[in-house]
C-alpha cells in the first residue's frame, strides 16, 4: 500500500540509488517495504541461529549474465570468528556482502548460516539477524537519538546513549545545541562521513546481531578518526561472526582469516603475516598502502613546519 501511494518516478529514484550506490540497504528496505530481487518461498522457515558460522560454497553470481562476477568462491566464518575480505575496486567484495543480505540470489553454489540455507529462510529472520554498517550510511531526517534507536526501537534513552558512548560519538553528540535531540539528515545538520559511520555502529550496537557484516568506507579518513572507527567496530564484532570488507589494509591485521579476492575468485587467503611472507598481491598491496600512508604523513609534516 505504502508503494502504491508514492509517485512512481520517486520509486524508481530510490531504487536506483539502493541500486547503484548501495546506501544503507536495510534502511531503505524497511522505510519501503521494497524487495528486488529475492522472494520468500512458500515454505520459508524462520531462520534458527546456533552460533551464526557463515559458508560460502562455490558461490557464482553476475548482475548480467554475460559479464560474471564471482565465479566460484569458497570460505566460512566460524562463528565468533572475523574474516576480512580484500582485493581491487571492483573485484566483487561489496557483492559477497549483498548475496550474504540476500539482496540478490546466487545463480550456482549456497549460502549457509548454520547449515540452513538462506534460500530457505524468510528475509526477515535472515535480516534479524544481521548487523550491516554499510559504507556510506543515510540519516533519517530525524533526531540523531532517533537514527541511533532505529537498530532497537524499544530502546530506552539510557541505552542509545550507551550505545553513542562505545561508538565513540558519545561526546559529539552532547556537544550539539540540542544534544540527542538535534536534527539531522539532509534537511537538518549534516553530519561528516566518520559520524554517519558512527551513528552506524551505535545503531548496530543497539541491534546487537549475532552477524555483522562491515563495509569500510574507500574515502580517506584523518587518522583520528580512522582510529577512533577501528577502536567502535573492534567494540561491535568482538565474539560475533564479522565479514568485514575492507578498503584500508591496517584494518584487517587481526582478522582471524584474510580473503584476497580478484577476478572472481579467492587469489590468496592466509593471515596477515602469512599473506605478507607468500610475498605476493596482498604483500603488494600493503606495501603500496603503506608508501601512500607514508608519503602522506611526511607532506602533513612539511606543511605543519612552514
Ligand atoms: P568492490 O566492492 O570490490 O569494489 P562490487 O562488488 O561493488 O566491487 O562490484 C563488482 C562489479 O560488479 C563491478 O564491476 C561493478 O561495476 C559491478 N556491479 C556492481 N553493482 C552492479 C549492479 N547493480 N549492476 C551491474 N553491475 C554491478
Ligand atoms: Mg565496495
Amino acid at each position: 500500500l505504502m508503494q502504491l501511494s508514492m509517485p512512481l518516478n520517486f520509486i524508481g529514484f530510490v531504487y536506483r540509488e539502493i541500486r547503484q550506490g548501495l546506501t544503507d540497504i536495510e534502511q531503505m528496505f524497511d522505510l519501503l517495504e521494497i524487495d528486488a530481487e529475492v522472494k520468500d518461498t512458500d515454505s520459508a522457515k524462520d531462520l534458527a541461529i546456533a552460533n551464526g558460522s557463515i559458508t560460502f560454497k562455490d558461490v557464482h553470481f553476475a548482475y548480467d549474465a554475460n559479464r560474471p562476477i564471482l565465479k566460484g568462491l569458497s570460505f566460512e566464518v566460524p562463528a565468533g570468528k572475523t574474516v576480512a575480505v580484500v582485493g581491487p575496486s571492483g573485484a566483487g567484495k561489496s557483492t559477497i556482502s549483498r548475496l550474504l543480505y540476500r539482496f540478490y540470489d546466487v545463480q550456482q553454489g549456497e549460502i549457509l548460516i548454520d547449515g540452513q540455507n538462506i534460500r530457505d529462510v524468510t528475509q526477515k529472520s535472515l535480516r534479524n539477524a544481521i548487523g550491516m554498517v554499510p559504507q556510506d550510511t543515510v540519516l533519517f531526517n530525524d533526531t540523531i537519538a532517533y537514527n541511533i534507536r532505529y537498530g532497537r526501537l524499544e530502546a530506552t534513552d539510557r541505552d542509545v546513549e550507551a550505545a553513542a558512548e562505545i561508538a565513540q560519538i558519545g561526546t559529539f553528540i552532547r556537544n550539539l545545541p540540542d544534544g540527542f535531540k538535534t536534527m539531522v539528515g539532509e534537511r537538518g545538520l549534516k553530519l561528516s562521513g566518520g559520524e554517519k559511520q558512527r551513528v552506524a555502529i551505535a545503531r548496530t550496537i543497539l541491534k546487537a546481531p549475532p552477524i555483522l557484516i562491515l563495509d569500510e568506507a574507500t574515502s580517506a579518513l584523518d587518522t583520528t578518526t580512522e582510529r577512533e572507527i577501528q577502536a567502535a567496530l573492534d567494540v561491535v564484532s568482538k565474539n560475533r561472526t564479522t565479514l568485514v570488507i575492507a578498503h584500508r589494509l591496517s584494518t584487517v591485521i587481526n582478522a582471524d582469516e584474510i580473503i584476497v579476492v580478484k577476478d572472481g575468485t579467492i587469489a590468496e587467503r592466509g593471515t596477515h603475516q602469512a599473506l605478507l611472507d607468500q610475498n605476493g598481491l596482498y604483500a603488494s598491496m600493503w606495501n603500496r598502502q603503506r608508501e601512500a600512508t607514508l608519503a602522506e604523513e611526511h607532506l602533513r609534516q612539511v606543511r605543519e613546519s612552514d
